[in-house]
């Protein structure tokens, strides 16, 4: 039976991030049980875009200093890294581990940040939809990977956690190929698990202090939770963590996967839970993003259903584009997988027709100027 940990942590003051995480990870049988002296880890973090700690949208830099501080002691060599959306470039890199405290880390710990933007393809048979990946160079160079997650509400997952953060090894724009190519949601979502058991990270940790509700992950609004959840199965944690903020897990498209393929089940009751008390923390009230209210289509189909994924399309939410918050700086454009975003008059314009709604658009705005709006038909449908 798979165990996850959860202790409760109120702050991000170091000293509290220090003493939840530890306690996180001896419920799991300690570190070193995971990690041996000598090993390269990849502490993969979730460093989105180019934003503050107190955004909530990025990984705290406590938790990552926690960590980093815990795997030196042990004698292992963590090297702090993620393929944020858009470019991976080291200048790109460079201002989002400064904007999202990770350079002061490094700073602080005399830890490694990557700055190799390299990429490699590999091969992966035992993947369900993806053969063949290409994935940072730095995988290749590690021993081991740690996800640290952060947790969040995604416009088109519903809810980003642990296996989600893994899709941040798949270098700059390779991501919006990945996009195109599994444009349905049941696709993405099994690429997602192709790539986490790729990645296999040995240990997943959540970084539920102030997670992100609403329009996660990055236009929605800082929410606490407060805990620091820890589990060897990057599965298993997201099943308590969606159920710790109030979302069935049956909803969320990368758990689906992950049950039909035998790694986790839907069930907290298959689940061994340790630390302190999961219903004193529980959330009943986490504000959803809207894309989250048509998934119900699913249920009543069925979650493979054909005929739910085309009403999605055509009745569900789609990106609007607030041309008075829009500072024209064109990533939606540059970041959108079908190309269907247009500048007109320096503000950008979606064909529809071409939109495959997969919220990138949403997410990588620097200035929260894309909504996604419900249509009028499924207002009435609803
Ligand atoms: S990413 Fe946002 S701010 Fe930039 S052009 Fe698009 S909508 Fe405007
Ligand atoms: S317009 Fe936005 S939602 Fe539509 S395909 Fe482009 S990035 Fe995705």
């Amino acid at each position: 039976m798979d165990k996850v940990s959860l202790i409760k942590c109120n702050s991000y003051e170091l000293d509290q991030v220090e003493y939840a995480l530890e306690n996180s990870l001896k419920l799991n049988g300690g570190l070193e049980n995971y990690i041996k002296p000598g090993m390269k880890i990849l502490v993969k973090c979730n460093l989105l875009m180019k934003k503050k700690p107190e955004e909530c949208t990025t990984t705290h830099p406590a938790v990552v200093e926690a960590l980093v501080n815990k795997l030196k002691a042990i004698g292992a060599i963590p090297i702090i890294g993620d393929s944020p959306g858009g470019l991976f470039t080291p200048r790109l890199l460079r201002g989002i581990y400064s904007a999202t405290g990770m350079t002061d880390v490094a700073q602080r710990t005399g830890v490694e940040l990557n700055f190799n933007t390299n990429s490699m393809e590999v091969s992966f048979p035992e993947g369900k939809i993806v053969k063949k990946l290409t994935v940072m160079e730095l995988l290749q160079e590690v021993d081991a990977v740690i996800t640290v997650a952060k947790l969040k509400t995604h416009g088109m997952t519903l809810y980003t956690g642990a296996v989600k953060n893994l899709f941040g090894v798949i270098p700059g724009m390779t991501k919006a190929e990945y996009h195109l190519r599994m444009n349905k949601i049941e696709d993405f979502s099994d690429a997602l698990v192709d790539i986490c058991e790729y990645a296999k990270p040995v240990l997943s940790i959540m970084d539920g202090v102030v997670g992100m509700e609403g329009d996660g992950p990055s236009a929605g609004v800082p929410r606490k939770i407060g805990a620091i959840l820890a589990s060897s199965s990057p599965h298993a944690l997201d099943v308590v963590c969606a159920s710790l903020v109030g979302i069935e897990p049956e909803r969320v498209p990368t758990i689906q996967r992950a049950v039909e393929r035998g790694l986790c089940s839907y069930s907290l009751d298959d689940i061994k839970l340790l630390g302190d008390s999961f219903d004193e923390l529980r959330i009943d009230d986490f504000k959803l993003p809207v894309t989250g209210e048509i998934s119900f289509l699913h249920r009543v189909f069925g979650s493979n259903s054909k005929l739910a994924s085309l009403l999605n399309h055509h009745l569900g939410p789609k990106p609007y584009f607030n041309h008075d918050k829009c500072i024209g700086c064109r990533d939606c454009q540059r970041y959108c997988p079908p190309q269907a975003i247009e500048m007109i008059n320096k503000k950008p314009v979606v064909d529809l027709k071409k939109c495959i709604r997969c919220y990138c658009c949403q997410e990588l705005c620097p200035k929260k100027a894309v909504e996604i709006r419900r249509s009028w038909f499924f207002k009435m449908f609803k």
